[in-house]
């Protein structure tokens, strides 16, 4: 069976199609859950299908961030006995290259709570599950999604049970199914390149040592850009992991090696599982990062969560997005029953919704990333993350930003927030002579006018450092491509500023 999206016309002439459901969502992690939560609570009729049997686990830091205890609590899942019975933790300390650099508690954020969770995927996903079934959603589970058409009328969707194959007819498809995600796959006839992604590995540890309310970052030039993590889950154990950038250096493609040569090595990690043995084994698994060329609608068809590749880029934060990108498409799929429109266009609602919450912000971070890979500076790029802890220290209300972001709590979607990051890395920027970037976060409205100046300092603060001038000309082609996306963003809300002020329809 070929994994191509057809518009299938030959249905034209039937008059009342008969549907097994309204939605078909594939995958029943958080964001899967959650949208069958919402689609069925608002009269949907929906289908999950996952090809796991249910608790499953999900290789994950298991951080529930204070963001996303707010989108559990409003689908009343944050109160349930077995929520509350499970593990918190409400102070942090970041090390850099073995040492502490800031710690203290998480910052105040209106309606979020100043602590965080983590829980085990097998017990969260179950519960988020359980609410969507409790709020008549179908699942079946050991059901694997194997292909789907886009017809006139409806989607032909193609699943695996066992040995049997079913078919389903749907109004809609939502792509819930993760990093690898096969709806993702047939809308895009694509998948994602290795840069646009994380290689990461997580392993559970008891006998951990140090306060166990206390989560730890760990920065170093062995993971940058990346970092690795101790987030503990009881009084005596901790998941504990490592994550870099796809093809940003060879250990970033065997993360497995690179956790246990931290564990040893980094001073800071070593100091809580000096005594720790590992329970079970070091398990790898790739994460996606947001692609901002990649579309998240198409003809019947929404992709939600990491599907959509919506990570939170400054932390990896994975189920935040996943819950509110799902709560933001069953509006959609809810508008698009009454209208009867589930047309590309019709769907785009979701699209820009994402567009209008998460857009500059991602932007932000693609530009940040963009230097970042550059390993040759990382020097300096660590003398940024330095500089932000330094700060921290003196200016309360940096360090509440600069905390709000790593702690998923604030999202740097406004020039205000972005430049909290930004004001910092100008001057580690600088420091390795890009000017031009220093120029950019002064001055966005130069944005559309510098991108071709970044190419070029870019190529040349690559080539001193790289002394290779075929990845410096990769890194900077990398660096104008980001800005340039930016620059689009920057000058449509100039635009539509100065129509707002002049009223013109233009
Ligand atoms: C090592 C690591 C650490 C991380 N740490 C954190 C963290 O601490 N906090 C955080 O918020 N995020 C973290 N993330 C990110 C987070 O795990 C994911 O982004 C999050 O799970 C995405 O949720 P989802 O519902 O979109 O997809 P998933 O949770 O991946 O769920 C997808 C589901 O789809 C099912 N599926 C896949 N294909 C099919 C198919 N063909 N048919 C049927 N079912 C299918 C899968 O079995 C799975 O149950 C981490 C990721 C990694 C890799």
């Amino acid at each position: 069976m070929s994994l191509t999206h057809v518009d299938d016309t030959t249905t034209t002439n039937v008059e009342s199609p008969k549907y097994d459901c309204d939605v078909i969502v594939v995958g029943a992690g958080p964001a899967g859950a959650a949208a069958a939560y919402y689609m069925a609570k608002d009269g949907l009729k929906v289908i999950v299908l996952e090809q796991a049997i249910f608790p499953r686990d999900k290789v994950c830091g298991d951080f529930v961030s204070p963001g996303s205890l707010g989108e559990l609590t409003k689908m009343g899942i944050a109160t349930l006995e077995a929520f509350q019975e499970t593990h918190t933790v409400d102070y942090a300390t970041i090390y850099l290259s073995g040492k502490p650099l800031v710690a203290g508690t998480f910052p105040l954020v209106e309606d979020m709570p100043r602590y965080s969770r983590v829980i085990p995927r097998r017990v969260l996903d179950s519960l988020i599950l359980q609410a969507a079934r409790k709020a008549g959603a179908t699942v079946l589970e050991g059901t694997r999604l194997v292909n789907f058409v886009v017809q006139k009328d409806w989607v032909t969707v193609v699943a695996a049970q066992k040995e049997e194959t079913k078919t389903f007819r749907t109004r809609l498809i939502v792509g819930a199914d993760g990093n690898n995600s096969l709806v993702a796959r047939i809308l895009t006839k694509a998948s994602w390149s290795k840069t646009e992604r994380a290689l990461v590995a997580r392993a559970y540890f008891e006998g951990v040592t140090g306060n166990s309310s206390e989560a730890n970052v760990f920065y170093g030039n062995g993971s940058f850009p990346g970092y690795s993590w101790l987030f503990p889950i009881s009084k005596n154990e901790a998941n504990v992991g490592v994550g870099l950038v796809g093809g940003a250096s060879p250990e970033a493609e065997n993360p497995k090696n690179l956790l246990t040569k931290l564990i040893q090595n980094d001073a800071g990690m070593y100091s809580r599982l000096k005594d720790a043995k590992l329970k079970g084994e070091i398990e790898v698994a790739a994460l996606n990062l947001h692609d901002a060329q990649m579309p998240i609608v198409g003809d019947r068809v929404m992709l939600i969560g990491e599907a959509a590749g919506l990570v939170n880029p400054y932390n990896g934060e994975g189920i935040q997005f996943g819950l509110k990108s799902a709560k933001w498409a069953s509006e959609t799929a809810t508008a698009s029953m009454k209208s009867k429109n589930f047309a590309e266009s019709g769907l785009a609602t979701y699209s820009k919704r994402v567009e209008d919450e998460l857009g500059y912000g991602f932007k932000i971070s693609a530009l940040m990333l963009g230097l970042l890979r550059n390993r040759n500076l990382n020097h300096a790029w660590l003398r940024w993350i330095e500089l932000m802890g330094e700060k921290s220290k003196s200016d309360p209300e940096y360090a509440r930003l600069t905390s709000g972001i790593l702690s998923g709590m604030i999202f740097p979607n406004q020039e205000e927030t972005a430049r909290a990051l930004t004001g910092t890395l100008e001057e580690a920027a600088l420091s390795v002579g890009l000017t031009t970037f220093s120029q950019v976060v002064n001055d966005p409205s130069k944005l559309p006018q510098s991108a071709e100046n970044m190419l070029q300092t870019g190529v040349v603060a690559a080539r001193y450092a790289a002394q290779d001038p075929f990845a410096a000309l990769k890194w900077g082609m990398e660096a104008a491509t980001r800005m340039t996306e930016i620059a689009t963003v920057v000058s449509k809300q100039v635009l539509k500023e100065y129509k707002n002020k002049t009223g013109s329809q233009q």
